[in-house]
């Protein structure tokens, strides 16, 4: 039986969701905060390119992840990454043009409510209704909550108690930051993996990834340990900070034409869940996304992949 389904957030776990379920025959709406879809499959567009600031690279280890890289590839919105230096075996797909082109293949067939902060979830007679913060009020047969563990602990917790332990899973913040520059930085790499308590842990060159531009654009991330410490840090701050480290790195003085700092509070996932999702004990609403099994976009993938084949079972 067809049922209405409505999912909070637009990144790969709410999205695989919804273009599962949408197949199924569900009606699907798709509610998401932002301006643009990915979550944190996240491209920054500006005059000077675009700057993947918050995933880096896709690895696929499972044969359902693997299939959807192969689709997304054959759509053109996926190819592989090779940054001089490479040393994994490992292939890295990225978005193209940039990461959070990724899903947009995927976006067919539902309606996605975009600029749209869902901030209050409840029962009324058999439905289960989302509201906005302008007021707006939608009512759903089940409603899956596929934000990070923090976001989607706020919503559902107060409506049922089976959600208190999304409290238990523990993400860490990550300062990133975007710089363009007119000339090539020769002596720095393609690409860079750190200590998590500096500054500087992970850098890449973004002008390496397919469809570039041309113009020389890096990323770098501060630690996660670093981002936690300085996570009140003013903006200016952070960025000066991070840019520091990048001249230590370059040894030489670096006069960016654009240089921009973000913060992501909730970034990677240091303590998951253990389990693919969770249920309330009437099967109506659901939590997914990354902090079920792991900090990984194929782990926010299986998240909502094997939701959607439990779902498949349920409903009949
Ligand atoms: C800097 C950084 C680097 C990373 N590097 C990698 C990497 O190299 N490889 C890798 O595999 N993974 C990496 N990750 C992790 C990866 O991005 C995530 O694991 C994955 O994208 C999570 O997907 P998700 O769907 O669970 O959550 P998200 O992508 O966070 O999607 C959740 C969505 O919910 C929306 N939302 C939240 N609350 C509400 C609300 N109340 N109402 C409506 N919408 C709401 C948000 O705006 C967001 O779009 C990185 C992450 C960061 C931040």
């Amino acid at each position: 039986m067809a049922e209405k389904i409505g999912i909070i957030g637009a990144g790969m776990a709410g999205i695989t969701a919804a273009r599962k379920l949408t197949d199924a025959g569900h009606k699907i709406t798709v509610f998401e905060k932002s301006g643009g879809t990915g979550g944190r499959l996240s491209t920054r567009r500006t005059d000077y390119g675009n700057f993947d600031h918050g995933a880096q690279y896709i690895t696929a280890r499972s044969a359902p992840f693997r299939a959807m890289m192969t689709g997304l590839s054959n759509a053109g919105a996926v190819a592989l990454w090779e940054p001089v230096g490479k040393t994994s075996d490992n292939e890295w797909h990225v978005g193209t043009p940039g990461m959070s082109g990724l899903v947009k293949p995927l976006l067919i067939g539902f309606e996605v409510k975009k600029r749209t902060r869902i901030v209050d979830i409840t029962r009324k007679d058999d439905e289960i209704v989302c509201t906005d913060e302008d007021g707006n009020a939608d009512r759903f047969d089940r409603v899956i909550v596929a934000t990070p563990s923090p976001q989607a602990y706020t919503l559902l917790s107060p409506v049922d108690p089976v959600f208190g332990v999304l409290n238990t899973i523990v993400y860490m913040p990550c300062w990133t930051s975007m710089f363009a520059f007119s000339e090539p930085i020769e002596t720095l790499p393609d690409h860079y993996r750190g200590a998590h308590t500096e500054s500087l842990s992970w850098l890449a060159r973004n002008s390496s990834k397919p469809q570039s531009i041309g113009i020389e654009t890096l990323c770098a991330q501060a630690g996660a340990q670093w981002s936690k410490d300085n996570l009140e840090m003013d903006k200016a701050q952070a960025l000066a900070a991070m840019k520091d480290a990048l001249e230590t790195m370059a040894d030489q003085t670096l006069k960016p034409i654009y240089a921009e700092a973000h913060r992501w509070r909730y970034a990677l996932v240091d303590k998951p869940f253990g389990t693919a999702y969770l249920a309330s004990h009437d099967q109506r609403l659901f939590a997914i996304g990354d902090g079920m099994l792991g900090g990984r976009v194929e782990a926010a993938f299986e998240s909502a992949r094997q939701l959607c084949d439990h779902l498949r079972r349920e409903i009949s």
